[in-house]
C-alpha cells in the first residue's frame, strides 16, 4: 500500500502570502493523518481535495502558535460539515488545556446557537491524548506512530514517525534532535524536516539556537540512510523576503547528502511506494 504526503503549509510564523503556516497530511489508505495545523491549514487542506471532517487524527508537534492557530477552525468546520467519527488529537503536554480552552468558552455563543438548531454537541469535542514519553504510542490497523523529543526553546516538542507496511515517514516539529534521532529515522522513505535558516541567519536571531542547521540535516539524513528529504518551516524567507534562501539551504544539504532534497511548497505531493 502506498502513502501520500501533502505539504499543506511550508511557511512559519509570519504572514508570508506564498507559504501557509506549518501543516501537512499523510494519507494511509483511506485514513487522513494531519501533522500541525498552522495558518491557512484548513484552506490548504481543501485545496488538496480533503475536507476538515475527513481528518481522522491530528498530531501537534508543539504549542507555538504558528503550528496550532487553525485548530479551532478545523474543529468547528468539521463539526458543521457532519464529521462522523470524533477527531482525535495527539500532542505534547499542554494540548488538553489548549484544546479545551480554544473550543470553550470562546465560542460558547456559537455553540449554543447551533445546539438550539439541533446540532449534537457531543460530536464537537475532540478526543485529546497527550504524548509525554518517547517511543510507540499508537498502533491501529494500517499504521503505527512513535514520538521523539527535540530541544526547542524549552517547550515540549515532538517529532512523529509513521510506519505503514514497509514504509516509514518522519515529520518533525521544530528544534534540534539528540544523537538517538538517527536511529529514530533509520531508513525512512521521507523525512519532512524544519529548516528555518542558514547558520549565519540563525546566529543573528535571539531564537536561532532553537533550530537545526542545513549541515546537521545532511548529516542525519546520510547517517540514517533516509531516501528523501523535504524542508519546511522556511522562516528565513518570512523574515528577509528572499525567495532564494530555501533553495540555497537545499543546495547546502545536497553538499553533504546524496539522497533527494526538495524544498517544500504549499500543495506539494509526495507519493511513497507507488
Ligand atoms: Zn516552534
Amino acid at each position: 500500500m502506498g502513502l501520500r504526503f501533502v505539504m499543506l503549509g511550508s511557511g512559519a510564523v509570519r504572514d508570508n502570502p506564498n507559504r501557509g503556516g506549518p501543516a501537512q497530511i499523510l494519507q494511509v489508505g483511506d485514513r487522513v493523518l494531519m501533522f500541525d495545523c498552522g495558518r491557512s491549514a484548513s484552506t490548504n487542506l481543501a485545496r488538496a481535495g480533503v475536507g476538515c471532517e475527513a481528518v481522522d487524527t491530528l498530531f501537534l508537534t508543539h504549542l507555538h502558535f504558528d503550528h496550532i492557530v487553525d485548530v479551532p477552525y478545523m474543529v468547528f468546520v468539521g463539526w458543521v460539515k457532519g464529521r462522523r467519527e470524533k477527531l482525535r488529537i495527539f500532542g505534547p503536554v499542554g494540548t488538553v488545556d489548549f484544546v479545551t480552552r480554544i473550543i470553550r468558552p470562546p465560542f460558547e455563543q456559537d455553540i449554543q446557537s447551533r445546539v438550539a438548531h439541533g446540532k449534537d454537541v457531543s460530536a464537537l469535542h475532540p478526543e485529546v491524548v497527550q504524548v509525554d514519553r518517547e517511543g510507540k504510542f499508537l498502533a491501529v490497523e494500517g499504521y503505527r506512530v512513535a514520538a521523539a523529543f527535540t530541544d526547542h526553546g524549552g517547550i515540549p516538542t515532538l517529532v512523529y514517525r509513521v510506519d505503514a507496511g514497509e514504509h516509514r515517514v518522519v515529520i518533525t516539529g521544530d528544534g534540534t534532535p539528540d544523537e538517538r534521532f538517527v536511529a529514530f529515522c533509520r531508513g525512512a522513505d521521507l523525512l519532512a524536516i524544519e529548516c528555518s535558516g542558514t547558520p549565519e541567519f540563525l546566529a543573528q536571531q535571539p531564537w536561532g539556537h532553537w533550530h537545526i542547521t542545513p549541515a546537521d540535516i545532511a548529516r542525519i539524513a546520510t547517517e540514517a540512510e533516509v531516501k528523501r528529504v523535504v524542508i519546511k518551516h522556511l522562516v528565513m524567507e518570512d523574515v528577509t523576503g528572499d525567495r532564494t534562501a530555501a533553495y540555497r539551504m537545499a543546495e547546502e544539504i545536497r553538499g553533504g547528502y546524496e539522497g533527494e532534497v526538495m524544498v517544500g511548497e504549499d500543495g506539494m505531493v509526495v507519493e511513497i511506494g507507488k
